[in-house]
């Protein structure tokens, strides 16, 4: 049978290289960085120095910028709370798109009930945030911009430039989350005007458990883990010396391959396109047509559920996301069958059809076979869905007939 990964957004497979440099730093080179004195933690200390820098030169930014993370959850929530706290007496606002990831929109919680205020700038049907709502909705008492530069369950890309100058201007500061776009798409934070930047290594063929937040010169941040003086005081803790190792390799590998892998990804997402507009009715992409992630495909489909859908997918090998990979977790806590995803209700998707978008996310790996072979299966599952919807029955009868 097939095994088609089509959901590198969730996650993407380690690449041999950066598993290859990791390895040494469980077996024989096992020092704690903090213990620089002898031999193994210098060699631990230089691992991480050196991931630093690669990581840095990713995104363009200085070495002494990255503060390494277990993830880009810990990244946004220190982002988001750290910046907040840290801010001191300029004010309580915060402005974040209506689109972030939940480590963002979740992190606003405990602030809320601390009496800080958040404005909530809309998106608009292809899930682009405007600038200029951005700038009226910053107020002289705020303190942070968080607008995310890839949505990962739509693939749109946002205006962060804009969104950065304008920050600049008010001299606000601004935060972007680029787990789904960093090693896939350029980022330069310094023509971002991005003064802390989400970064995740297991979104572009590192290892989980490890991400990062750029923190930009002379940003005043409040550590949101107590202990010890590793990460320059913004976040104690010993180091995951491999994972930061395999960062550093995954970042290396992303800054010279990236230009390879988009040109790739974005011939296999022309085809899947192309062949899903062409196959299937009752059919609607989601997301901006052009400022999108390369490889990401996604859409919704009239009268078939998106978990069906991918049920039926994953029978013939084919593995992809509904709606946000994320959302679907929420459904094991029995609050409601079918979550809706924010993303697709701030986009006007609705309401009643907000399970059923699915997303294909495509990777380095995938070849235009596997496109084919996705082309081949989805029109007969979603025929089979419609078959046993009501909704489509009722809409078939009232179809005049003969026309
Ligand atoms: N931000 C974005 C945009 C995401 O898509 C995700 C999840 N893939 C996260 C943050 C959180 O990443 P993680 O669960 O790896 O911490």
């Amino acid at each position: 049978m097939a095994h088609i990964f089509f959901d590198h957004i969730s996650t993407t497979p380690l690449d041999p290289r950066v598993l290859a440099a990791m390895m040494p730093y469980f077996t024989e080179r096992y020092g704690n960085p903090s213990s620089h004195i002898h031999d193994q933690g210098q060699a631990a200390v230089k691992a991480v120095d050196a991931a630093r820098a690669d990581v840095a030169a990713l995104v363009r930014a200085k070495p002494q910028e990255i503060v390494f993370t277990s993830g880009a959850t810990e990244a946004n929530n220190l982002a988001i709370k750290g910046a907040a706290e840290g801010s001191g007496k300029k004010g309580k606002h915060l402005v974040v798109s209506e689109v972030e990831h939940f480590s963002v929109l979740n992190a606003l919680r405990p602030l809320r009930n601390r009496g800080y205020e958040v404005t909530t700038v809309r998106a608009d049907s292809d899930g682009k945030v405007d600038p200029s709502d951005v700038r009226r909705a910053i107020r002289p008492d705020t303190v942070l911009v968080s607008v995310m530069h890839a949505n990962a369950e739509i693939g749109t890309v946002e205006p962060i430039e804009e969104i950065g100058r304008i920050a600049r201007e008010r001299e606000v500061l601004f935060h972007t989350d680029a787990t789904a776009s960093a090693g896939h798409i350029p980022l330069d934070v310094r023509a971002a005007g991005a003064d802390l930047v989400t970064l995740s290594a297991h979104h572009f063929y590192g290892p989980k458990g490890t991400g990062a937040l750029v923190v930009r010169e002379g940003v005043s941040l409040e550590s949101q883990i107590d202990g010890g003086f590793q990460e320059m005081g913004f976040r104690a803790g010993t180091e995951n010396v491999p994972g930061i190792a395999g960062m550093g390799q995954a970042a290396r590998i992303a800054s010279e391959e990236m230009g390879q892998w988009a040109a790739h990804l974005g011939r296999l997402g022309n085809r899947l396109r192309d062949g899903i507009a062409s196959s299937i009715g009752h059919l609607h992409f989601t997301g901006h047509p052009t400022d999108r992630l390369p490889g990401h495909v996604s859409f919704w489909v009239e009268f078939a559920e998106g978990e069906s859908l991918l049920l039926f997918l994953n029978v013939r090998g084919v593995m992809a996301a509904s709606g946000s990979a994320c959302s679907s977790n929420l459904k094991g806590r029995d609050e409601e069958d079918l979550v809706a995803s924010h993303v697709l209700r701030a986009i006007g998707v609705p309401s009643d059809i907000c399970t059923g978008s699915i997303t294909f996310s495509m990777g380095k790996g995938n070849t235009e076979q596997e496109v084919d072979h996705v082309l081949s299966v989805l029109p007969d599952i979603v025929r089979r869905l419609w078959e046993m919807s009501p909704t489509y029955l009722d809409y078939q009868k009232k179809i005049p007939q003969g026309g």
